[in-house]
């Protein structure tokens, strides 16, 4: 047999590949998409993806040995690849980036991840090697390299997997110290309990305590204990379910020995007991749109749905999916992250029960590889896997087997798209590649598309369907423009109100009605200043000026983090008086307090909303009408779904229409419409007030308007004129030195090489908005691209561009970002 090689991808963002021999003894058990165990550099070891097999030795090359092959069975297919190779090649980045991005962090392993015991402490037995592994855990020794350089050769990776898969412990990126591990009390009858003979004795005896006899008895009832299918352990919320017993009670039989009781880690995705309903039936308008789509998913891969907010899109797909997974195909529905309420899941799962898994980056790592399995389950065993996933952007690298279609709910949003690190992907793009390569259909919606899907349908690359009525005859809010200047002039304003909205918020809570107020900025003030002579605390890390937080004193930085308290003199000169500047969503609901006396104010914002559960307690006191007036930044236009907000406030539209970027326009349209769509969905008209400076700027007119098509097309022209898209493709380049003159000579450089092809259009370089951040000088060559000229070869012409700059040896140490299509 000639000698066999594997070549693999590691998690580093080095090269595509690199190939090792395969040992006989492994030969047989080694596979494409199996991970194994590799040494890479000096003496670390990686968990490496095989990708593929070959007798071919590399030329020039000394070949190191696989170690260990990780996996029984692969934990990716051959279509999931397809996948990561595109994607490399179309945002200029490696497989390794891309291995990096897609694995979740628990089948990963690299020397830098923490291993945690997940305090089972079930009597599983334990190979010799696991004992060690587990014995320098107890030991607090937690990062994986430090384990294997102190079990030198008796550490094992198969030994660290099994322990994994049997659940005693788990990987993480890093300490997160909000992460707890989720457990829960369960009971059984004490070990020297061992015949029934004795248990009979031991109730006897609790003659005197009846209560306790009772609980005893109903807990051998409950687990049919002694029989066949005895029930070793229960949870002692089932074990008291419907009774009248105490938890007390509990602990006084364990008191005496009779029971015993323990934290068990759970899985936070067991499955609660879901009522399944059925589906709803359409109304005329969507059972309208929804044969529109199906007939233009007979001639097209993809579909944009452009409908409005409130207009039944979800029923829609929920009855897409329904019938795509009835022919025993898979389902991804993406949402932005910040659009995975409680809500959506609650609709999810009550139509297609436990078929539902969740994928969002708020899952510890073991619950992400829990979801992994079952997705990668459904190809052999469709009962047991997930049939439907519902997550945010990472879930299109889920190993889907069989997909048949793919929807993206709020396909303009921009947080569909990764920043950093690389890949810098977006989700929605992708969503469409996925289905071309599995010839799975794709449905982008939206009540304000992006520019470029909406091109796209124009130009017939998409099916375009339109869906312009709101579910039971509402009616699209009425939007109102106050003069936010003119205001001030009369001296009419009181705090940040218009006479506009504030009359409209006193009628609505008169009326018991809910009112959203919409601020851009969190925090206080957006920055403070001082009174005599006029400066502004900066960031020492970044180019931008401190956020005060007045909840916490603190002035702080959002950039980096950067914070200190608030000095009780100007820095500068001495002067005590520092004065706070502007409106952030806290001071907002500072100033609310005192001219809405008896209203209940609820906050959503970053700030708000740092643990787990308090979104979703916002929401709940919200849909229960505990909340009167709720303020927030973005947060509040994410597909919230409230039946009695009938005012819905913008309280500044300047700052999103001036915003230096040429997406600023489409984007205050999209912010500004979505917000507006949570007002009156229920019952009644709902009424928007837009406060600007600017009440005859052309685009605050179209959006009171609400006119999409025109917004379009005036933006059209602009960015046709301009080469911005989707007439033109966008690269960003972005050089990052923590020296200003090494940022402005290496970017230089760039952009010259650049230059030398003639058919580019080369911007910059110039400093961006913000041009430090985190002691990082930032400089941007954005580059815009003819969509007549071939793509692929232009990427390479950058790459290698950027190639040549960055190997000059005076740049050493800069950074070099490429972004395809930026957002
Ligand atoms: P969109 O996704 O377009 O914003 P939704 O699907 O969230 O709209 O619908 C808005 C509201 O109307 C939801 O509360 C939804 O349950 C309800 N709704 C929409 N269509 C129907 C229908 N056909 N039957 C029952 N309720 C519906
Ligand atoms: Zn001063
Ligand atoms: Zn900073």
């Amino acid at each position: 047999m000639p000698q066999l090689f594997a070549q693999v991808i590691l998690p580093l963002s080095l090269h595509d590949s690199f190939t090792y021999k395969v040992p006989a003894s492994l030969e047989s058990e080694i596979a494409p998409g199996k991970r194994v165990i590799v040494q890479f550099g000096k003496k670390k070891l990686y968990a490496a993806l095989v990708i593929s097999l070959s007798d071919k030795k590399p030329e020039d090359m000394e070949v190191k040995e696989v170690q260990e092959i990780l996996d029984e069975h692969p934990i990716i297919f051959p279509v999931n690849f397809k996948l990561w190779q595109w994607l490399a090649q179309y945002y200029c980045c490696t497989l390794g980036d891309v291995f990096r991005a897609a694995l979740p962090t628990g089948l990963k392993l690299e020397s830098k991840s923490k291993l945690f015991l997940t305090g089972i402490d079930e009597p599983v037995t334990l190979s010799p090697k696991e004992e060690l592994i587990i014995r320098q855990l107890q030991e607090d020794v937690s990062q994986l390299s430090d384990i294997e350089h102190k079990l030198g050769t008796e550490f094992s990776y198969q030994a660290l997997r099994s322990l994994m898969d049997k659940k005693v412990v788990y990987a993480e990126e890093k300490i997160s110290s909000k992460y707890k591990p989720k457990t829960e009390a369960f009971v059984k009858l004490h070990s020297s309990i061992s015949s029934e003979k004795i248990l009979q004795e031991k109730a006897d005896a609790l003659k005197r305590a009846k209560k306790q006899q009772e609980l005893l008895f109903h807990f051998c009832t409950v687990t049919n204990v002694f029989s066949d299918d005895q029930i070793n352990e229960i949870p002692k919320k089932e074990l008291l379910a419907g009774t009248a017993f105490s938890g007390n009670l509990v602990k006084e039989l364990v008191k005496k020995k009779l029971l015993v009781e323990r934290q068990k880690q759970v899985s936070r995705l067991e499955e609660e007991k879901i009522e399944q309903v059925s589906i709803n039936l359409l109304n005329k308008y969507q059972a309208k749109a929804y044969e529109e789509i199906k007939t233009t998913f007979e001639t097209q891969q993809v579909t944009l749905i452009h409908g409005i907010t409130a207009s039944g899109k979800t029923e829609i797909y929920i009855h897409l999916i329904d019938e795509m997974i009835k022919t025993g195909r898979q389902a991804l529905y993406l949402v932005p992250e910040i659009a995975l309420t409680t809500q959506i899941v609650k609709r999810l799962k009550n139509v297609f029960g436990n078929k539902v898994g969740i994928y969002h980056s708020k899952l510890n790592s073991q619950e992400r590889v829990e979801i992994w399995e079952k997705v990668l389950q459904f190809n052999n065993n469709p009962k047991e896997g997930y049939q439907v996933v519902l997550g945010a952007r990472s879930a299109v690298f889920l190993p889907f087997s069989k997909l048949g279609i793919v929807i993206v709910d709020e396909e303009h949003e921009n947080s569909f798209k990764q920043f950093d690190p690389a890949p810098r992907y977006n989700a929605r793009d992708m969503a469409v590649v996925l289905g071309y390569q599995n010839d799975a259909k794709v449905l982008l919606g939206s009540a304000t598309p992006s520019f470029e899907s909406y091109y796209n349908a124009l130009k017939n690359k998409y099916g375009l369907v339109n869906l312009m009525k709101r579910h039971s005859e509402m009616e699209l809010p009425e939007i109102l423009v106050a003069d936010i200047k003119r205001a001030y002039k009369r001296k009419q304003m009181r705090s940040f109100l218009t006479p506009e909205l504030f009359e409209m918020m006193e009628t609505a809570l008169e009326k018991n009605e809910q009112i959203i107020l919409f601020q851009n900025r969190r925090g206080y003030s957006p920055y403070v200043e001082c009174f005599s002579c006029g400066d502004i605390p900066k960031c020492r890390n970044c180019d931008v000026s401190l956020t005060y937080h007045k909840y916490k004193r603190r002035l702080s930085c959002h950039y980096c983090g950067f914070s200190y308290q608030l000095p009780d003199k100007c820095d500068n000169c001495g002067s005590p008086e520092l004065k706070t500047r502007g409106y952030g969503t806290e001071k907002i609901e500072d100033e609310l307090k005192p001219l809405f006396r008896n209203a209940r104010i609820a906050r959503m914002d970053l700030d708000t909303t740092q643990s787990k559960n308090a979104f979703a307690k916002i929401v709940k006191n919200l849909e229960e009408r505990k909340t009167d007036i709720l303020i927030g930044t973005q947060m509040v236009t994410k597909g919230l779904d409230f039946e009695h907000v009938s005012v819905v406030g913008i309280l500044n539209a300047d700052n999103l229409i001036n915003f230096p970027d040429f997406r600023a326009h489409e984007r205050a349209y999209q912010l500004i419409s979505q917000v507006a769509g949570r007002a009156g969905r229920k019952h009644k008209q709902g009424k928007v007030v837009i406060q600007t400076s600017q009440p005859d700027h052309p685009l605050i007119e179209l959006i009171r308007e609400q006119n999409y098509q025109a917004t379009l097309k005036e933006q059209f022209e602009e960015r046709q004129l301009f080469k911005y898209p989707p007439f033109f493709r966008l690269v960003k380049i972005v050089v990052k030195h923590k020296n200003v003159q090494s940022v402005d000579r290496a970017a230089n450089q760039l952009a010259q090489h650049l230059r030398k092809h003639k058919q580019l259009v080369v911007m910059g370089p110039e400093y961006p908005l913000i041009s430090r951040i985190q002691l990082w000088h930032h400089k941007e060559i954005w580059i815009k691209i003819d969509r007549k000229l071939n793509l692929d070869l232009v990427k390479k012409e950058i790459t290698a561009a950027v190639k040549t700059v960055r190997h000059l040896p005076s740049n050493s140490s800069c950074v070099f970002n490429i972004d395809v299509d930026p957002s």
